[in-house]
């Protein structure tokens, strides 16, 4: 290429229209995500924005400290890919909120890293200090994010416990860390010789601190404690991206951090909980599971056969199906679209209840179902479904627990007590189809297994929904 190329590839005006169609594009394909038939192409759309903002960057390199950074750069672009790649296409959907987990701790990670290596070629002295304090801040956060997601991924991976951890005194412990993060960051922002290791106080206190602050949120509100550190990892990267004049890293940092946040509030809101009390621990999970048989309920259990919810489900006026986790694990969403065409075939009006935070992300029952072409309207969100329950003549579980639990209306001393939930049990007769008595992501003990209107159907999820959609058109 000509100098004169080479010139105007590098110019800033050049670099900065790059950086306008790059955030054109992130945000034209993020529209495409408010559907699930408009996702893939959206995302593509958004992932060839972030391409283009990532060559833009690369053109930046005059301002690297060499031309020998880029290649390091492009190692690391390298790496990443080769890990990201096989990674995303291996992951079974039920893993997903995991990978979600960890991918989104490795951003507050990279933000930490980026002040550990500006602080240790000395960053400050001629900075202005509001740009220090940004720099800073992304660091804490940045820190806290990338270690409290790997104890959300552990805890989601089943690696560590998923019942809250608590330390005695750890509201003592969380204050000191905090203390000594806040304190190093004013020693360096004040200037200090000893940079290198102030950095590493405040980057290794505020690890500590991610990591106390996820223990002891545990069960049912992992979910709001995912978006809390995706909108933890956004901010440090928007805080980052000011400290060092980088538009990509400010508005993909914003973006981030302000849907996080939403996302944070409306989980929280769903859970009837609020941000401070989640983040102070000590919810969901504190009973033990049970382990099969009959359950700390103690009451009976009636099995039941797919011929006998068969008649059940096809002389009903309106039957309901609450799906959960199991549905996902079971990949049954296309099977109960059958069940539910051939319960229409006969007459029976059929509605889905869809729980905010059934399954293991937000959105990951109107996914399924979207997937399986089950038509909008019938998916009914769990404020407009709980006044049908006492009108439904059956309700059909499927691969659902914890969003069911009449534990959570009924019993003060429960972890999960307070949370809305589907009130399935309001309803005629309640089918519950999983393959044990064995417990949801709370670990707790569900009573409405043991309620006299409920039979349980034990069995995968799919073979069973097969099952009853043979039944049902053999009728
Ligand atoms: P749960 O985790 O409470 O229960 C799922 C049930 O599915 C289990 O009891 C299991 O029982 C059953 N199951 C598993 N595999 C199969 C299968 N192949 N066939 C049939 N049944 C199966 O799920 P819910 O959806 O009711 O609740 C979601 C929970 O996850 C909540 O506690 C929520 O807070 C939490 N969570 C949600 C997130 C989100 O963003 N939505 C993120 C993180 C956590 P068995 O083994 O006996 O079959």
């Amino acid at each position: 290429m000509s100098a004169l190329g080479t010139v105007f590839l590098q110019s800033s005006n050049f670099i900065d229209s790059a950086y306008i169609v790059a955030f054109m594009l992130l945000i034209y394909g993020m529209t495409g995500l408010t559907g699930p038939r408009t996702a893939v192409r959206g995302n593509k759309i958004a992932a060839v924005g972030m391409a283009i903002a990532v060559v833009a960057t690369l053109l930046r390199q005059h301002e690297f400290s060499g031309s020998g950074t880029v290649w390091l750069i492009l190692l690391g672009v390298v790496i990443g890919t080769v890990i990201g790649i096989p990674a995303a296409l291996r992951v079974k959907m039920t893993a997903m909120p995991q990978m979600v987990a960890i991918f989104n701790g490795v951003g507050g990670g990279a933000v930490a890293l980026i002040a550990w290596v500006e602080y240790r070629h000395g960053f400050g002295g001629g900075f202005p200090l509001r740009v220090e304090i940004f720099e800073l801040f992304g660091a804490i956060v940045g820190s806290v994010s990338f270690w409290g997601s790997n104890i959300a991924f552990g805890k989601l991976q089943e690696i560590l416990p998923g019942r809250p951890i608590k330390l005695p005194g750890q509201a003592g412990i969380n204050f000191l860390l905090f203390a000594v993060t806040v304190v190093s960051a004013v020693v360096l922002a004040a200037g200090t010789h000893s940079q290198a290791l102030f950095i590493l106080g405040i980057l290794v206190a505020a690890a500590v601190l991610g990591n106390m602050l996820v223990l002891p949120i545990g069960g049912a509100d992992m979910p709001v404690v995912i978006s809390l550190l995706n909108a933890f990892t956004g901010l440090s990267a928007a805080a980052t991206g000011l400290a060092l004049a980088n538009p990509v890293m400010i508005v993909a940092g914003m973006i981030v951090g302000a849907s996080g946040t939403i996302l944070t509030n409306e989980m929280a809101k769903a859970m009837n909980r609020t941000v401070p009390s989640i983040v102070a621990g000590g919810f969901g999970g504190a009973v033990a599971a049970p382990a099969g048989g009959g359950g700390e309920s103690g009451g009976t259990v009636r099995s039941t056969s797919a011929q006998d919810v068969a008649i059940q489900l096809a002389y009903a006026r309106q039957v309901v199906i609450a799906p959960g986790y199991g549905m996902a694990v079971a990949q049954a969403q296309h099977a109960v679209r059958e069940l539910e065409r051939a319960l229409e075939a006969k007459g029976v009006e059929v509605k889905y209840a869809i729980h905010p935070v059934a399954g293991r992300m937000p959105g990951h029952m109107n996914v399924l179902l979207a997937e399986a072409d089950v038509p909008y309207d019938l998916l009914k969100e769990m404020d407009d479904i709980n006044p049908e329950f006492s009108r439904t003549d059956v309700t059909l579980v499927i691969g659902a627990n914890d969003v069911t639990n009449p534990a959570a209306n009924t019993d003060p001393s429960s972890p999960i007590y307070g949370m809305p939930i589907l009130e399935v049990d309001k309803s005629g007769a309640v089918v519950v189809l999983k393959r044990s008595m064995a417990s949801g992501f709370a670990g707790i003990d569900n009573p409405l297994f043991y309620d006299p209107k409920t039979s349980m159907l034990f069995g995968d999820a799919k073979a069973s929904v097969s099952e009853l959609t043979s039944e049902v058109q053999a009728l």
